[in-house]
């Protein structure tokens, strides 16, 4: 960057300092010329006068040698010339100068001459008897003119083209400096510095962009914490059924159990097998939910419908428990993942029904609410503290362990429910009280943008 603007610095001094010198060579040149020609008008005037008076002997004694003088009579033939001989002179009565003399009483033109290295300069003027005296003087070539001049030309234009090498270096260096200086990871502390004021703007970006760095790099290690967390809890959750269950197979192995108490140890076994079952379902279903790229379509799905469903698909445990499931509400539409919805109201209502009290009623109600629907789960039983009523959602977390455990809990279905409705950009929200009772309500927006 640094010879970048170097080079672009010196490019345009130089050229500049190149373009100043030829404008003002132009303008002297031409000045001189001026110069020139009202010069040769005052000579012309005065040598009139003089031949006015002594005639062709005036001229002859004034000898100069810097003036072409030329008396040329009305009809063109020439009286005088001071440098060719009389009869060697074309007709000059076609020049211009010459002309405009004999029409207006002055005339003046200039000329190249054929190699160009010469221009001549005349001004004519016409003697009351009619005659015409002709000045002409021949001025050296604007490049003769400047070979005078060349050496002061080239000193200056040399010492101009050493100047904006210094100044082009050093300006570079004073624009590239405070970058270099500048530390990526603390760009604010030059804020208030003077010489970042053009690259304010910058730090200001740079500033936002270290923020969005640092806080995605937070979100990251606090997913990857999760990740490693949850992976170690699922390992620690499926073991211990495990250990459960070679324990059990070991004492039947090894003789220890009566043949009558084999069924029992078998029904535990079972259980042992199923809560693992759960586990594992319950793992595969938040992976699935959890991974960013969900590729199942939106489409509508009538909450009443699906609560329905649950209450149907739950009916065997809750008569099991003693526990009543009732539906009741608006058949509502939303936009969403049937399955997925399914989830969320399954994993509520199993819960309900799982810490309800024996006789207990659940209801699951639906509610249209305009531009939103909700699903509410209503259940009489044990009612969670206020304390805990936040982390619930986490994953393996639960209340009461032994309980939880005893009703076939994971652990997961909360964490579940919990990202679907996320999925779904639906709010989840809980109110309960210990002994009496809780609900939990999704409130869906109809339409997924
Ligand atoms: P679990 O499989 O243990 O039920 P969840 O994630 O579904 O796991 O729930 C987490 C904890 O929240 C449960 O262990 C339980 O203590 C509490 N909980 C959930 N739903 C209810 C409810 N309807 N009534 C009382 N407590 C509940």
């Amino acid at each position: 960057m640094n010879k970048k603007i170097f080079y672009a610095i010196w490019s345009v001094t130089t050229f500049v300092l190149v373009a100043a010198v030829a404008v003002i060579i132009a303008v002297f040149y031409s000045s001189y010329q001026a110069d020139q020609m009202e010069h040769l008008k005052i000579e012309t005037e005065l040598a009139t006068t003089g031949v006015n008076q002594n005639g062709v002997d005036y001229l002859k004694e004034i000898s100069v040698s810097e003036f072409r003088i030329t008396w040329i009579r009305q009809d063109g033939t020439v009286l005088y010339d001071n440098e060719f001989s009389n009869d060697e002179m074309e007709n000059h009565l076609e020049r211009e100068e010459v002309r405009d003399a004999i029409e207006k009483g002055y005339g003046q033109s200039s000329r190249y001459s054929d190699t160009l290295s010469e221009k001549s300069f005349y001004a004519a003027e016409k003697l009351p008897d009619g005659s015409i005296l002709r000045l002409c003087v021949t001025q050296t070539s604007l490049w003769q003119l400047m070979s005078k001049f060349m050496v002061i030309i080239v000193i200056i234009v040399g010492a101009g083209l050493v100047f904006s090498l210094i100044l082009a270096r050093r300006l570079s260096i004073r624009i590239t400096e405070p970058i270099n200086r500048m530390s990526l990871e603390n760009p604010m502390q030059y804020e208030s510095d003077e010489s970042y004021a053009e690259i304010r703007p910058l730090l200001h970006r740079l500033d936002e962009q270290n923020r969005q760095i640092q806080h995605d790099k937070a979100e990251l290690e606090k997913t990857s914490m999760i990740r490693q967390e949850f992976t170690a809890n699922a390992s620690h959750e499926l073991k211990t059924p495990l250990h459960v269950i070679s324990g059990y197979a070991e004492l039947i192995e090894n003789g220890m159990v009566k043949e009558q108490d084999i069924p029992v140890f078998a029904g535990k076994i079972r259980r042992e097998s199923q809560r693992m079952t759960n586990l594992v379902e319950d793992i595969i279903e938040l992976s699935h939910l959890d991974s960013a790229a969900y590729e199942e379509e939106f489409e509508s799905c009538d909450l009443r419908r699906i609560a329905e469903n649950t209450s149907d698909s739950l009916k065997q445990t809750a008569d099991e428990a003693g526990v009543q499931i009732n539906v009741s509400g608006p058949f509502v539409v939303v936009d969403g993942i049937p399955s997925v919805i399914h989830s969320i109201i399954y994993n509520l209502c199993s819960n309900a029904v799982k810490y309800s009290f024996a006789g207990g009623n659940v209801e699951i109600t639906t509610e249209d609410l305009g531009e939103q629907a909700a699903v509410h789960v209503r259940d009489e039983g044990v009612g969670i503290a206020e304390e805990e009523q936040a982390r619930i959602f986490e994953r393996f977390y639960r209340v009461d362990k032994s309980r939880s455990k005893e009703v076939g809990g994971t652990g997961l279905g909360l964490s579940i429910v919990k990202h679907a409705a996320l999925l779904h950009n639906a709010s989840l929200e809980v109110k309960s009280e210990v002994g009496k009772g809780s609900e939990f309500t999704v409130t869906f927006p109809k339409k997924q943008n």
